[in-house]
């Protein structure tokens, strides 16, 4: 059952997020577009940035592995993209744009977060421990950028959006 272990769990999970990071990535910059706040597009634009990187870095994850880079469809980053849409279009023009915007990106972050940390405590029980600090700086960055998010909610969006 060598094909069901741990270690292609971890493989499995690894193009999950591949293929997350590259729906993410095709994804920001219309939030970025989106924002109506200098700052929130901004905050969008720089996770674009971090993104591709994440993206050479799991890229750089399969190679040392010897595994090829592929992506296993994330149908759970599908809908939350989805769902970001929708709060886009629905709220377009209003007071509430960047507060919905936010928590849209948010989920993503989260959704992020939970499969990173996985990762990263996969790779560290598979002896995989230069996989795992690759993994835990994404990881960190994803923190970061639900922290900055919540500040950018904290301080202007959401007093903006209840106007
Ligand atoms: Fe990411
Ligand atoms: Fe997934
Ligand atoms: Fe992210």
């Amino acid at each position: 059952m060598a094909e069901k272990d741990l270690k292609a769990l971890f493989l499995h999970t690894l193009k999950d997020v591949y293929f997350a990071e590259n729906a993410i990535s095709r994804a920001l910059p219309k939030m970025a577009e989106s924002a109506d706040s200098p700052d929130l597009e901004d905050a969008f634009t720089t996770h674009l940035e971090q993104t591709r990187e994440q993206i050479k870095r799991l890229e750089q994850i399969f190679e040392l592995m010897g595994e090829k880079a592929e992506s296993v469809p994330c149908e759970a980053i599908q809908g939350i993209i989805k769902e970001g849409n929708e709060v886009a279009q629905t709220f377009e023009g209003g007071p509430a744009l960047d507060a919905g915007l936010i928590a849209a990106a948010q989920a993503v972050e989260h959704y992020e977060i939970a499969r990173y940390g996985a990762l990263v405590s996969w790779a560290e029980r598979l002896g995989l421990d230069e996989v795992a600090g690759l993994l835990d700086e994404t990881l960190d960055e994803e923190k970061e950028t639900d922290n900055l998010l919540t500040e950018l909610a904290e301080s202007e969006a959401n007093e903006e959006a209840d106007t």
